[in-house]
């Protein structure tokens, strides 16, 4: 029986949002390419959160290199700790990620066992107390759990012993840069530098869709302060939005910024102001409020260096989900640079008079698990208004801003059609042309990709110069001059409307 999940990834592949990699060669697991579809509505994401974490904010945006010699990653700490805990089967030699077996495991479940931080000999006694068996051929013949670490190697030039890595992370980029970027703009604290790009990690068993895949995109921001400011200028104009938080096991309660602030859930204004940007941008991509919260992370899964995590989780077929991370991560990185590199990273402070080493607030956020909620939390059944399942896509991640059709293919209609089409791309829209099959047909198909507006081109069309605009969500129409169209939809799509009212 097909879960609610594989319904949806079946409807994605169709629809030309998905792609399983290389699939004529079987598909790796862990890896999913986007289509002509998937890829628009993942662009404008990523440029919604360009807009809002970077421009809105006068951050600077760069890109780093993905191939990240090893020297990096030793004082990153990466190489030796960015690993999983690994177990073969030793009939079947298949391999499994430990904590994720003990996890599922109904008894480990019932007692409330939690694996996050514990070291592999305690991880086999859990296995071997709760008589955990091969999931794959059913055995008692799991070894001993072991660490596996996650990063892809390669190594640069054809020397060998000039090991690197796929990135598992954009952030350490941004610290490299860090120097320069702070130099030319004038060594002034606080500064935020954010980069979109693709990571990767060897999961052991990527599962999930695009939940846990191996290469993955982030958007991640750093933002560079001195320790002695932990405040935000920002941060009053927000103080009292509301948000859902949670601790430990209670359910998600509501709570204004500066409460949680207060109630320590939260380490600074810093981090307070940049849950809100999250939550205000999640609510803009379609994410329903009540479907989302952040969770502060217990201290046996924050990173030794970290002065508090937060996540931001959304509920979704597959459970609740992580799809940011905010971590405080104090001056860990620039400190540990400083070390390993001899380079000095600190910044001179005008105010004080001295050096500090500038603290960081990193939001991570991942776009292929945000692509996977919005696709959950927008997709709509056949109703009594429409007989085809749909997408309630915000206009402002919808793979088009319309869809321009003639009423028929003939009579010079198409022409016409073509002609509409052919001036809404110069204005600067994404609009695409269509002629194949009834009327109905192509609304039914301009739903089916959630594309909010449909334009036709109709007899009137040629005594009058005007044309229908069908908007989504009620099928209802208006009239609007062709001279003033483009402005009409860019306006609707700037306003998010979704229905003539
Ligand atoms: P982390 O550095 O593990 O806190 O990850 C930051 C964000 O990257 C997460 O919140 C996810 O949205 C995303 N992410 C991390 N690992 C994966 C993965 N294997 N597949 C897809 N997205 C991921």
């Amino acid at each position: 029986m097909p879960t609610q999940a594989d319904r949806l990834m079946d409807v994605a592949i169709r629809r030309s949002f998905l792609i399983p990699s290389a699939e004529i060669y079987g598909s790796p697991a862990g890896f999913y390419d986007y289509g002509a579809v998937g890829s628009q509505i993942k662009r404008k994401i990523e440029n919604l959160w360009r807009q809002e974490f970077l421009q809105k904010e006068g951050f600077h945006e760069i890109e780093t290199s993905v191939i990240v010699p090893e020297a990096v990653l030793k004082a990153s700490g990466h190489a030796e700790n960015f690993a999983d805990p690994l177990v073969t089967c030793e009939s079947c030699r298949q391999k499994f990620r430990a904590d994720h077996l003990i996890g599922e495991n109904r008894q480990a479940k019932k007692d409330g066992v939690k694996t996050a931080g514990l070291p592999p000999a305690e991880l086999s006694a859990l296995i071997r107390k709760y008589g955990i068996l091969c999931p794959q051929c059913k055995k008692p013949a799991l070894s001993d759990v072991g660490w596996f670490n996650m990063m892809f190697r390669t190594n640069i030039g054809p020397i060998e012993g000039n090991t690197a890595y796929f990135r598992p992370e954009t952030a350490q980029g941004i610290f490299m840069d860090f120097p320069r970027i702070i130099r030319n703009y004038g060594g002034k604290l606080p500064i935020g530098i954010g980069q979109v790009g693709k990571s990767a990690r060897n999961e052991i068993s990527p599962r999930q869709g695009l939940i846990r895949m191996r290469e993955f995109t982030q958007m991640e921001l750093e933002y560079f302060f001195n320790p002695r400011q932990q405040t935000h200028p920002k941060f009053a104009k927000v103080a009292h939005r509301k948000v859902r938080f949670v601790e430990g096991a209670v359910p998600p309660r509501e709570i204004t910024l500066v409460e949680a602030l207060s109630a320590g859930l939260v380490p600074n204004e810093i981090m307070a102001y940049f849950l809100w940007k999250q939550w205000e941008f999640y609510r803009m991509v379609g994410i329903p409020p009540d479907k989302m919260y952040f969770r502060k992370m217990p201290p046996e899964e924050t990173p030794h260096y970290s002065k508090g995590n937060v996540d931001l989780e959304v509920v979704t077929s597959y459970g609740s989900i992580e799809t940011v991370g905010t971590a405080y991560r104090t001056d860990y990185d620039l400190s540990q640079h400083m070390k390993h590199s001899k380079a000095d990273l600190s910044v001179f402070d005008e105010e004080t008079r001295q050096k500090v080493v500038p603290h960081v607030v990193e939001p991570s956020m991942g776009v292929d698990r945000l692509f996977w909620c919005v696709l959950e939390h927008t997709f709509r059944e056949k109703s009594a208004g429409k007989d085809w399942e749909w997408f309630d896509f915000p206009p402002c991640i919808a793979p088009y801003h319309a869809w321009v059709f003639p009423l028929m293919k003939k009579d010079g209609l198409d022409e016409k059609a073509q002609a509409v089409e052919e001036q809404l791309r110069e204005a600067g829209l994404s609009v695409c042309y269509q002629e194949s099959g009834s009327i109905g047909r192509r609304y039914a198909r301009a739903d089916e990709i959630g594309v909010p507006y449909c334009i036709t081109i109709d007899y009137e069309t040629m005594e009058k110069n005007d044309v229908t605009v069908r908007f989504r969500n009620d099928g209802r129409q208006i009239r609007v001059k062709i001279s003033e169209l483009a402005e009409k939809i860019a306006q609707f799509a700037k306003e998010g409307r979704v229905t003539l009212n």
